[in-house]
């Protein structure tokens, strides 16, 4: 029986993880825990979660949870993150991070403490936009520079980030296949006058807006058609499912930093 921690437990998705674990053969939740001055602090995860008492209360720091498990599950804000990969080196259990909206430079450095010991690190932990992902690289490898691409993001108005970490991806991808640097053609909005769009540019666009919970479109615009792709998140469980599986497939792998891309065999 795999023994998981969840961090954020109070969070939107950290409920949603717990949740997800519960009815998930295989994986049970050993430990929670939550900011140190989090009301939560002491309640029981599951009547928090939604499902019930489950006998695991939060907990205040990671110090009281860290050998309780055998992988930790972040989904909080990447200072906090970046704090609870640094226990978990220490102790060299598994992680499996899905927080976004890390600076450049902690990116980088978060990505090479989590090299140390077995990490899944991916902005979107959904089946359907791992494979959008795929699908994206193949657009612009296909249709070449004749086609303008700009991304859309939505999200619900509590969103901290933006763009979001998977708007970000996709433009990343995008620019990779295209061998241009993403600093110089990325375009975050517009206004005022721009002048004519360079061939070059990647747009990213975010709205924020009530209560969506993602959603991600990919316009690949040519002269008399366009191509759309569009990924809509009806609710946060796809994003916990993903997160439940790829807790299971990290603590059976070498050390390394891996993504959905390889939890989900699309590499
Ligand atoms: P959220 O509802 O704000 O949840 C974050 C939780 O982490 C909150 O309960 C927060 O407490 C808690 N937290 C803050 N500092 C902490 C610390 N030091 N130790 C433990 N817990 C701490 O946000 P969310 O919607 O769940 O999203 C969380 C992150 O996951 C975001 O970066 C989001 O973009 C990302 N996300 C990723 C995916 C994916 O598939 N990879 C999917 C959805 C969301 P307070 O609110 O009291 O500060």
């Amino acid at each position: 029986m795999i023994k998981a921690i969840v961090s954020g437990a109070s969070g939107r998705m950290g409920k949603r993880i717990i949740s997800m674990i519960n009815e998930t053969e295989g994986i049970e939740l050993s430990a929670a825990f939550e900011r140190s001055d989090h009301p939560d602090i002491g309640k029981d995860a599951g009547i928090v979660a939604g499902i019930g008492k489950i006998g695991v209360e939060i907990m205040s720091s990671i110090e009281d949870v860290i050998d309780k498990g055998d992988v930790l599950i972040d989904f909080t804000v990447p200072e906090a993150t970046y704090e609870n990969l640094k226990h978990a080196v220490k102790k060299g259990i598994a992680m499996v991070i899905g927080t976004t909206g890390f600076s450049k430079d902690l990116l980088e450095e978060v990505k090479d403490m989590a090299k140390k010991i077995r990490c899944v690190m991916a902005p979107n932990m959904s089946i359907g936009v791992n494979v959008m992902f795929k699908i994206a690289s193949e657009l612009t490898r296909i249709l070449g520079d004749e086609y303008d691409v700009e991304i859309i993001e939505l999200h619900h108005r509590f969103k901290k980030d933006a763009p979001s970490g998977t708007a970000s991806r996709i433009a990343q991808i995008i620019s990779e296949v295209k061998g241009i640097n993403l600093d110089e053609s990325g375009v975050y909005g517009r206004k005022g006058i721009t002048g004519e769009r360079k061939k070059d540019e990647i747009g990213i666009h975010a709205v924020r807006a009530g209560d969506i919970v993602g959603e991600h479109i990919v316009i690949f615009g040519g002269i008399g058609e366009r191509i759309e792709l569009i990924h809509r998140a009806q609710s946060r469980d796809n994003f916990a499912r993903g997160a439940v599986k790829a807790a299971m497939w990290i603590v059976n792998q070498p050390p390394g930093l891996y993504d959905m891309q390889d939890v989900l065999g699309l590499r």
